[in-house]
Parts: C-alpha cells; structure tokens; sequence
C-alpha cells in the first residue's frame, strides 16, 4: 500500500467529521447565536428602600456603586465571552454577597437572635428549571447552594439544616459566623432590640420591619439580584438576601420564592426583587410581572411599572425590582425613596443610580 492510499481513507475520515461538523453547527441554534447580532444584557439591583440622600455618606456611596459597578460588570463579561445568563447571574450576585455593604450573605441583616440567616432563589429561562434555599446559616454563597439545589438535587427548594447538609454534600464553602457580621448590622440589631423592648414594655410588637420607612430610617432593604439575557438568547434571574431585620419564627420572604422574589422564561420576561417580601409573595410580583408580558402582551417596561406602582402600592408593599424582556429591554421600576441599580444594555452603554431620577 503506498503513502496516497494509506491516506485516502484518513482524509475522508476528516472530510465527513468536517461535514458533520457543519452539520451540528448549523442545527445548533446556540453556536449559530453566538455568532449573530443577538443582543446581550444584564440589570443588577442590590435593594430598594427608604434610601435617601442625606442619609449615605459620600463615601459610603461611592464604595456602593462601585460594588454595583464591579457585579454589573462580571455579569456582563460572562455574557460577552458567548457564556450562559445563567452563570452571568450568579458571577454578578456572587459579587454582591461578597461585598459588606448589602444584606445577603457577607452584611446581611440579622435575625432576633443575632444571627445571619440566608435566602436566595434562581430561575434559568430556558426550561424553566429552578433551585431555592430558605433559612441557612453559614453558607458563602447561598445563590450557588440554590443552583446546586437545581442541578443536583430533584428539589426546587430546601431549607434550614436539610439545606446546610446538602450544601456540605456538595462542596458549598461554609464561613464562620463572624464574617457575615458587619459593625453596621451589629449596631443596628442592638438599636432595633431595645427600640422593640421598649415597645413591648408599653404593650405593643413590633413587626420589624412592617412599622413602615418613618419609624426605621435604615430601612432598606438591601437584597441583591441579577437578571441576565445570552448571546443564545436565553435568560436567567437570581435573588439572595438575608432576610428582614430581627426577623424571627423562621420567617421567610419573597426572595427564595420562585414567582414571588424571582422568575425567568425565556421568549418572556427575567425579574428579581426587593422589598417587603409578605407583599411581593401575596401579589406574586415576579410572575405577575412575566404573565402580564405572555399574556397581555404588553413590553416589560410597562407590565414592571404597572404591578410595582400600582398593585403594590394599593396593597401597601414597598419595594422595586428589575425586568429584562426578551429583547434585553431593561425596566427597573421602585416605589421607595431609591433602589441600588446597575445595568448593562444591548447597546453597551452603562446605567447606575440609587435615588430616582433627577434627584
Ligand atoms: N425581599 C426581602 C425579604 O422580604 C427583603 C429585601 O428585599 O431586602 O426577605
């Protein structure tokens, strides 16, 4: 056999590999995308609430935006480089819960007994898939124990030590309590433990933080949540939060709640929330929000406004969120004094802001 027929079957080996290649290229719509002009785009938030500006230093503002600046941007990176939504949420969350300054994990609030006790939710668009975790304690990043909820366990949503046990099951980082704990959320608890002992002294109970944004100058919210749309044209929304201050009972809000604190599909609508949790699980706002874009067929922008200023505020319930249609359209309505937000949209041009607009 010489040279030329020992290479012949070997070429059309490769020829035929080539064709079926090309073949599985062009049925596969995400390769494909990743090449066309499918927009991509991401909105974090890091909490909405009575965020007023005589009420942040300068400094504090600053290292503040500059945290939403540093999650915005990672998020967006994942995307630029053909990456899945689903993981530029949880890069841009994972940012924020590292960071001291917002109530999930690292400085979240603290509970009646003084503890951090975390909550958080993601949603992938595309099926529709989710994973959840309520209640834990000591969990780094709790956005990535709900994601491993979703993708290694048939659950949608743990909680307590079950949680801790499959977070453990399933190399999740655990951290000692003293690196949740911020002077800012000590100091708080001890102010909102006297100010309820003193309360219940003359025979009232409080229901922190329900007495409303006069009583608590320092009620903000501070969750933090991302939304996100792929250069696949897949989205995905994540939320992580420790909850309400002096929250106790094992009270849980709307944040680990799909529907309630987040929701995704894809075609659709991607929303993550803040505020008064009780409110946003009673009018299911993120669902809500995405059932108004199928359904009615009106844009993100204006099925976000409509339930976060208007059926929100009949009910009483505080709080924003931020909404990404399915052309990476971006809404980030909030019916408190301000919202710590920070978007990316298709065009590349950058949005950051905490007060409403113009103030
Ligand atoms: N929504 C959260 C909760 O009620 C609080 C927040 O947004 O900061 O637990």
């Amino acid at each position: 056999m010489n040279a030329m027929s020992q290479l012949k079957p070997m070429m059309k080996k490769v020829s035929l590999c080539s064709a079926l290649l090309l073949a599985a290229l062009a049925s596969s719509p995400s390769v494909l995308a990743a090449e066309s002009d499918q927009p991509i785009a991401i909105a974090i938030h890091g909490g909405a609430g009575t965020i007023l500006r005589g009420n942040l230093s300068a400094e504090k503002e600053a290292a503040i935006k500059s945290a939403l600046i540093s999650a915005v941007q990672a998020g967006h990176e994942v995307l630029k480089n053909g990456g899945a939504s689903l993981d530029a949420v949880t890069a841009a969350i994972n940012v924020l819960e590292d960071s001291p300054h917002f109530n999930a994990a690292k400085g979240a609030v603290l509970n009646e007994d003084g503890e951090v006790e975390l909550d958080a939710s993601l949603m992938r668009g595309s099926d529709r898939n989710a994973g959840a975790v309520a209640g834990v304690h000591g969990v780094r990043n709790p956005i990535n124990l709900a994601r491993a909820v979703m993708e290694h366990s048939p659950h949608v949503l743990l909680a307590g030590k079950g949680a801790e046990t499959f977070a453990r099951q399933h190399d999740i980082a655990f951290e000692d309590s003293a690196y949740f704990k911020t002077p800012f959320r000590t100091e708080q608890w001890q102010r909102l433990k006297k100010e309820r002992a003193a309360q219940a002294a003359v025979g009232q109970d409080i229901q922190t933080p329900l007495a409303g944004p006069d009583a608590y100058p320092d009620r903000w919210f501070s969750t933090v949540g991302a939304v996100a749309l792929d250069q696949h044209g897949h989205v995905a929304a994540g939320t992580s939060t420790g909850g309400t201050a002096l929250k106790r009972w094992g009270r849980i809000g709307d944040s680990p709640i799909v529907g309630a604190g987040t929701y995704a599909q894809d075609g659709y609508c991607a929303v993550s929330a803040t505020g008064h949790g009780e409110y946003f699980i009673r009018a299911a706002v993120t669902y809500d929000i995405c059932a108004r874009v199928r359904y009615e067929e009106v844009d993100i922008g204006a099925a976000a406004e409509q339930v976060v200023m208007k059926e929100l505020v009949t009910m009483g319930g505080d709080g924003g969120v931020i909404a990404l249609g399915a052309d990476g359209q971006i809404a980030m309505p909030f019916n408190t004094a301000g919202m710590y937000r920070a978007a990316i949209h298709p065009d590349g041009s950058m949005e950051v802001g905490i007060y409403r607009k113009g103030e």
